[in-house]
């Protein structure tokens, strides 16, 4: 049975499991493949780095509490955070990094924390191991 190579089709010598007619059409095979997998990474990535961004503009001010209408015509993405918990008094919180905030009834975003914690940036098990 004759084989092609999957990126340009050409025949194919050799083994009968070999794909590629070169190592320059598997780089660019893979190449493509992972390129159009990062794209959807990528739009995440720039999305979280956006918040970031514009929270972190406004945690330098020193305001604690900001209008979710206002960030959200910034361009600020609610669904676009790094983590979110739940706290045994029902509220909810969100994390961006290391930023933390909730959402109020009144659709502000008020800041709970702005800088990680001594404990986050060295967990004391992490310390133990070292
Ligand atoms: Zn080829």
């Amino acid at each position: 049975m004759i084989q092609f190579c999957v990126q340009c089709e050409q025949e194919l010598r050799g083994r009968i499991d070999k794909r590629f007619c070169s190592d320059s059409c598997r780089t660019q095979y893979h190449n493509e493949a992972n390129r159009t997998r990062n794209q959807r990474y990528n739009h995440v990535h720039r999305g979280l780095k956006k918040n970031y961004t514009i929270l972190k503009t406004f945690a330098k001010t020193g305001k604690s509490k900001l209008q979710l209408r206002e960030l959200i015509l910034l361009g600020f993405e609610t669904t676009k955070v790094t983590g979110v918990k739940l706290a045994k008094s029902g509220k909810i919180t969100f994390e961006l990094y290391d930023l933390t905030y909730r959402i109020s009834d009144k659709n502000q975003l008020e800041f709970v924390k702005t800088s990680p914690t001594k404990s986050q940036l060295w967990p004391s098990d992490y310390s133990k191991k070292i």
